[in-house]
């Protein structure tokens, strides 16, 4: 069958391919250890799923507006007021099958063929692949450890070209775990306005922060980045909704308007009673945010000290999300071949790092529980040591 040519540019999502294959694997009786996808392993708290099932049975079964329920769309608007200083209405929100399709559908209205998109390597593994899916083309930039995986001012401006469209922004980032720090997203801000680009910032695990890190929305910076910024985010991964698929995008409004004759013509509106469940993820408690960071912080500390006791891997101390990158270089081996061989002989999934542009890295989701991580990781040096 004859494909169209967009399609066979762009790889499958190896995140959501190794998680099926992990958990296929559990489903056979195999004994898996998985630190693939970035899913935290706690249930959606109860005031959520309840107020879901509350709306099912009052009937929000039907078609909604294509941009959001109106309620929800002014949530996000007052959360981005109040916890990032966005000036935002709720016009300026859609309401997305996830923070992915967010994304996605931004590129759609935004990205045409001839225009360049800057994305910082490592990169969420499917940043270019959506710049792809849309005929742009993704400008992958390389940072170092040295930087903290960071972009720095500099290396953005020499990538920008009068072709520049889009500078993507990820903090905390997947897959590194980094955070850039105020300072540093100030002197970002000010690149893309002295250039006059745009900056979409996925800020889906601002909630996720370690060690007094400290988010800063690089639309509060200015009026004039603001102007110039577009917010993606959802409800996965801070609430533990990863199956509902709720998320959102705020831009300005002629951007927005686009973006909703988009999602019109394709998916229409996010599952109406899904959505009530997220209203009541904004205007609940957010003590269960804060128990669940809680929790990912223990973990975090403890994959640390016995991954870093690993003679032959280092990694950085990440202060955001729930990963690690290990730096697997001193092992002579490419990332797929390391992670396969770890599959097939300790039965424990973790991603190559090839899929975020790194292939000298490993990231391991510490989203799981701590008896998952203590014999994954004692599977994981087993592993090591028999190739070191
Ligand atoms: N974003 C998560 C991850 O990176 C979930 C899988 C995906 O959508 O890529 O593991």
């Amino acid at each position: 069958m004859k494909l169209a040519a967009r399609v066979k540019q762009v790889t499958p999502s190896l995140t959501l391919a190794i998680d099926a294959k992990a958990k296929a694997m559990k489903r056979d009786g195999i004994d898996v250890c998985s630190f693939s996808a970035g899913e935290p392993d706690f249930d959606t708290p109860d005031h959520i799923k309840l107020a879901a099932v509350d709306a099912l049975m009052a009937g929000k079964t039907r078609y909604g507006p294509a941009a959001g329920e109106p309620k929800l769309r002014e949530a996000i608007a007052h959360k981005l007021q109040t916890d990032n200083q966005l000036c935002y209405s709720a016009e300026n929100i859609i309401v997305t099958n996830g923070g992915k399709h967010s994304l996605y559908n931004l590129m759609m209205a935004l990205i045409e063929a001839g225009d360049e998109v800057i994305i910082p390597a490592p990169f969420w593994v499917s940043y270019p692949e959506m710049v792809k899916l849309a005929e742009g083309t993704p400008v992958i930039v390389q940072t170092t450890a040295e930087s903290g995986y960071k972009i720095t001012p500099d290396q953005l401006r020499q990538a920008i070209t009068p072709k520049t469209r889009l500078f993507i922004l990820n903090s905390p980032s997947n897959p590194t775990g980094m955070v850039y720090t105020p300072e540093e997203v100030r002197a970002i801000a000010e690149v893309i306005v002295e250039h006059d680009i745009l900056v979409v910032s996925d800020e889906i695990y601002e909630k996720l922060l370690y060690d007094g890190a400290q988010h800063l929305s690089i639309g509060a910076v200015s009026s004039e980045v603001f102007d110039r910024t577009i917010i993606s985010s959802g409800f996965a991964k801070a609430y533990s909704m990863t199956g509902w698929r709720v998320g959102y995008l705020a831009a300005p409004l002629e951007l927005l308007k686009a973006v909703s004759i988009i999602q019109g013509h394709s998916t229409s509106n996010v599952c109406t009673f899904a959505q009530y469940g997220a209203i009541a993820a904004l205007e609940g408690s957010q003590d269960c945010v804060e128990q669940m960071r809680l929790a990912f912080a223990d973990r975090r500390q403890v994959i640390l000290n016995l991954v870093n006791a690993i003679p032959g891997l280092t990694c950085l101390t990440p202060n955001g999300a729930f990963y690690i990158f290990i730096n697997i270089s001193k092992l002579g081996m490419s990332s797929l071949e390391f992670c396969d061989g770890l599959l097939n002989e300790q039965q424990v999934a973790l991603i190559p790092g090839i899929a975020f542009g790194a292939d000298d890295h490993i990231r391991l989701s510490y989203a799981t529980d701590m008896t998952t991580i203590e014999r994954g990781v004692d599977r994981l040096a087993a592993y090591v040591k028999s190739r070191f």
